[in-house]
């Protein structure tokens, strides 16, 4: 089924700022230069606002703005617990702006209205989450009995650099935002060019919790201009950066000169296993939400689907069958579960993948744009089968509603199968033997596993990947530790 969307007129949310600028100080500022860049409505690729395109004397401004509210405090220095009253507020705020934040963030990236609000929640919760963390942080102390009390002195790293991508890109943002500002860091965020609406919120929501002006900063504008200006700033102390592989190399390439601390969340082109013993209707409903939800644009997607021999023309059957029935369109439509891509450039590519899909496996459901919706970013859910493992469709990250599925017949070549791509991030794994699951999750070559489950996050455990999917991971106080030094102090007795 397909929802057509409404016109430009209704679509467009009421109270749109008149153009997007930078947040530096505390104030609402344009570029130096005056620079400005499109921002497209993925409906209709009509542009509907200008940002300010950042350049590296504006970063100046912001680093030098996050500098001085560092030094002169009193951010780094607040009690946790001060700390942990604003973030909880800020969360209160997100919380109870969540239907205009979805509606703002649907209309930008073109998700699903239901998962958009979803992803407002989250928001909410990764502010709620480190607020409480950061209070109930302990150190460590250790004692040489009759020698020496050794104990470690935590203190926020500085000015934080805090790069993001466009997909869930408000969501996205407050999972670097809220450990930075639990640790007493301030910070400067980039956010992505196809996406810089709604972080065009955050410095009211700051303002009106008590965040004092200058902790944080905002600079839009390109990567290769504002981005690379904060990565090479002398003055930043450590980058996060959430984005693809390929940028990851670029930024860690350009942070050597200046020693920063670097946590990367890159791409990923996940498994998931499913073994003729799973639970078979559990399985299918959560690989085809672990593909298909958020557009497909989800670093954590399970678009590579291992079946094992026995079960797999069937699944292949009902999986196909399924994502036939997957709703498209319009993506303000409460019923729709797949939206428009962000952006032209990227629903290129995601067909030219199609394209290519299509002498690399069976197509078995969609294999381009749905009818019914001749303009805009969409794309029908489309389903490969048997895909081999040497296909590009099996190996490159599509980024979008598009799945391999491939049969194995032993656990060993599972296993290799699941392995063979160079990314590791996330692995999905479907079975009932309890010994097999815990060996074979144990011999995934990934960050996170999921266990006969959906992609549930559990805020304390570490996020993040291997191989060509990460850098160091944050989650719980792993995050804590990225924003702040850890420094020994020695006492004799
Ligand atoms: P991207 O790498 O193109 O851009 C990400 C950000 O980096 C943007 O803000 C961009 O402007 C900036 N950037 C680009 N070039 C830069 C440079 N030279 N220096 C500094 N900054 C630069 O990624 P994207 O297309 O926006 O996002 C999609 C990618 O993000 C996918 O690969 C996805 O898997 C990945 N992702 C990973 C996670 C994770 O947690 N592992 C989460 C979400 C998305």
């Amino acid at each position: 089924m397909t929802i057509a969307p409404a016109s430009r007129a209704e679509r467009t949310p009421e109270n749109l700022p008149d153009r997007i600028r930078h947040v530096i100080g505390g104030e609402s500022v344009d570029s130096l230069s005056g620079r400005t860049f499109e921002v497209l409505d993925p409906v209709s690729n009509e542009p509907y606002l200008r940002a300010a395109a950042g350049q590296a004397d504006d970063v100046d401004r912001a680093v030098a703005a996050a500098r001085v509210a560092f030094d002169e405090g009193p951010w780094p220095t607040l009690l946790p617990r001060a700390r942990a009253r604003i973030l909880n507020r800020i969360a209160d705020i997100v919380s109870s702006r969540d239907a205009r934040l979805a509606e703002l963030e649907t209309f930008d990236t073109g998700l699903p209205i239901t998962q958009a609000l979803g992803q407002a929640q989250r928001a909410a919760e990764n502010f709620r989450f480190f607020a409480d963390l950061i209070v109930a942080q302990s150190d460590d102390t250790y004692k040489v009995p009759g020698r020496q009390v050794n104990y470690v002195n935590r203190k926020p790293k500085g000015v934080a650099g805090l790069i993001t991508p466009w997909n869930t890109p408000f969501m996205l943002e407050s999972w670097k935002l809220a450990p930075a500002l639990a640790s007493g860091c301030t910070v400067v965020l980039k956010p992505a060019e196809f996406t810089p609406l709604s972080a065009s919120l955050w410095a009211d929501i700051f303002r009106e919790a008590g965040l004092p002006d200058g902790v944080f900063n905002l600079v839009h504008g390109l990567g290769e201009e504002a981005g690379d200006a904060l990565v090479k700033h002398p003055d930043v102390r450590l980058i996060s950066f959430t984005g693809e592989s390929r940028t990851g190399e670029i930024i860690f390439a350009n942070a050597a000169p200046t020693l920063k601390g670097l946590s990367m969340e890159l791409g990923g082109k996940s498994p998931a296993v499913v073994f003729a013993d799973a639970d078979l209707d559990a399985a299918l409903d959560s690989t085809l939400f672990g593909v298909f939800s958020l557009n497909g644009e989800r670093c954590t997607a399970g678009s590579r689907i291992l079946v094992e021999r026995p079960v797999y023309d069937r699944f292949v059957e009902r999986y196909a069958a399924r994502a036939t029935r997957v709703v498209v369109g319009d993506p303000r439509d409460p019923r729709t579960e797949v939206g428009a891509l962000v952006h032209p450039e990227h629903y290129e590519k995601v067909m030219g993948y199609i394209e290519l899909g299509k002498s690399e496996g069976r197509l078995v459901a969609g294999g381009g744009r749905p009818d019914g919706l001749e303009t805009g970013n969409y794309v029908a859910p489309t389903v490969f089968a048997d895909v081999k493992p040497e296909a590009r469709i099996f190996q490159e990250e599509i980024f979008g509603p598009v799945v391999a599925l491939t049969p194995f017949d032993t656990e060993e070549e599972a296993l290799a199968l699941a392995n063979g791509v160079r990314y590791g991030l996330a692995a999905y794994l479907w079975t009932r033997d309890l010994e097999r699951a815990h060996t074979f999750a144990q011999s995934l070559d990934c960050g996170m596993v999921w266990l006969n489950s959906h992609n549930v996050r559990d805020l304390r455990t570490p996020f993040g990947g291997v191989k060509a999917s990460g850098l160091g991971q944050e989650g719980g106080y792993r995050s804590l530790d990225f924003y702040t030094d850890q420094q020994a102090v020695h006492i004799s007795l």
